[in-house]
């Protein structure tokens, strides 16, 4: 074949990236393309995914301009987008990787429609995940429900070669390349995005800190964890890469069950598409309290881990996943409030955001979703006691207590009240029992 379009979607990397490969393998020519969906609203629904995402795309193109291609960008409609650029480059196939959320079976619904009637061939290859949902199945068919049995059949299974990354590419000419979108202001401590940050930061990290990973990761201060999220998210690594390059050595192995979890939610959700929407399972009823979500969300609750937790987000588009656990059974167990609500505040500010991880987690912890102990509360003293010891976490994001020792940095409330008063933080709006 002469030309393919490879259009990127959530694998914004040129290692290890299955729709290059296989269309550098087949086509003498190549023409990476991004399009931009306003549909998305990707700058009002997340500033900070935005950013991260206009860095991203700013090093891809980069990365393709080495190798003597170009990221051609477009915005509109997807399917509509790469016909009209299949007809300007005259191409005969079109590759990109495989997605499971239902903007994505939309999306996909769509290229199939129009690649058909144009009769061009239209190739969806793995990527995103280390596993492709799907490809693991229990004995009596169907996906996983719960992650135990998935961890073990993930780990069994043989996975796909790595893909090494193309050293030139061919493209012929289009007439206009596009415009990297805008680079709108994210949170202040929000990380850089892009292919080369992600490998750096995976290489560093599990040099320094791979090794204690079992032991730390829960550690809220210590904060030892990859920080890989969003460069997975918008696929800057390789999640494949990363499992290899982590097994084997140290520490791989609890690392590698997080990847897992992450795989185990993409299969859950390319079964339950309605993940982020409907119940996965019968819940409680939950009360609406307008003032207590908005004192959730601003991290102003008196209960320091949580009003750590929710200004960590604001502030740096990342909560400790620890903390996030905190945060999401305060909202949904304490003051009993939906789910959802929590899931669209994290949308919003989280870089690593996604619909099968956010909504998959924020179910688990309602218990409405994949957990096997669907009635488990966690009492954010206790773990605020166990995770944030020394109360060093909520030093570092609520000002107001970071002159308090540690057992009362926990629990302010406790102090007579003239010392309470001076601190400028408010009272907890729920007793915890
Ligand atoms: C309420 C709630 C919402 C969440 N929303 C998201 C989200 O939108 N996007 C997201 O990527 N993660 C989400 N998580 C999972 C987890 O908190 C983050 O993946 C993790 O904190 C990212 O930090 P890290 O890269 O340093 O993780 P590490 O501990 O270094 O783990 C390595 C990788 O494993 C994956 N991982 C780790 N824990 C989980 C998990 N519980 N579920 C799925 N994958 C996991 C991530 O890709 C992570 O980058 C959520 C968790 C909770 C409790």
């Amino acid at each position: 074949m002469d030309t393919a379009i490879v259009v990127f979607t959530r694998d914004l990397r040129v290692h290890d990236n299955p729709a290059l490969h296989q269309a550098r393998s087949r086509a003498r020519r190549v023409v990476p393309l991004f399009v931009a969906d306003p549909a998305l609203d990707a700058t009002k629904r997340s500033p900070n995914r935005a950013r991260f995402l206009a860095e991203s795309l700013a090093g891809l193109r980069e990365a393709l301009r080495e190798r003597g291609a170009d990221l051609i960008l477009r915005a509109g409609e997807p399917a509509a987008e790469v016909i009209r650029l299949v007809s300007e480059v005259k191409a005969g196939a079109v590759y990109l990787a495989d997605d499971v959320s239902r903007y994505a079976a939309a999306r996909r619904a769509a290229l199939e429609r129009e690649c058909a009637r144009h009769r061009i061939d239209l190739v969806f290859t793995p990527g995103l995940t280390v596993v492709a949902p799907g490809d693991l199945a229990p004995a009596g068919g169907g996906y996983y429900r719960v992650f135990t049995p998935y961890w073990r059949a993930w780990r069994a299974a043989a996975w796909r070669q790595r893909c090494p990354p193309p050293e030139r590419l061919e493209m012929p000419s289009v007439t206009t390349a596009g415009q990297l979108p805008a680079q709108p202001a994210g949170s202040p401590g929000l990380a850089a995005g892009g292919e080369q940050a992600g490998r750096q930061r995976f290489v560093s990290w599990r040099q320094r800190l791979l090794v204690g990973y079992d032991e730390n990761h829960d550690d809220l201060a210590g904060d030892q964890t990859s920080r890989l999220s969003a460069y997975l998210r918008f696929g800057c690594v390789s999640p494949l890469e990363v499992a290899i390059g982590a097994l084997g050595r140290p520490g791989g192995e609890p690392f590698a069950r997080q990847l897992a979890w992450r795989d185990f939610f993409y299969q859950v959700t390319a079964a339950f598409p309605d993940i982020a929407r409907k119940n996965y399972r019968p819940g409680a009823a939950w009360h609406q309290d307008q003032h207590a979500l908005d004192a959730w969300q601003a991290g102003q609750t008196g209960i320091p881990v949580v009003d750590a937790g929710m200004r960590q987000l604001a502030a740096e588009g990342f909560m400790h996943n620890r903390a996030r656990m905190v945060t999401a059974s305060f909202l949904t167990r304490n003051l009993g409030i939906d789910w959802r609500h929590g899931y669209r505040h994290f949308d919003y500010f989280l870089a690593d955001g996604d619909v099968a991880n956010n909504a998959g987690n924020w179910q688990w912890v309602a218990g409405t979703g994949n957990n096997t102990r669907p009635n488990r509360v966690m009492n954010p003293l206790r773990q605020a006691q166990r995770f944030d010891k020394s109360g060093e976490y909520v030093r570092r994001y609520v000002p107001e207590l970071a002159h308090l020792a540690s057992t009362a940095i926990q629990a302010p409330w406790k102090l007579p009240s003239a010392q309470r008063e001076r601190l400028g933080y408010p009272g907890p709006i729920v007793e915890l029992s």
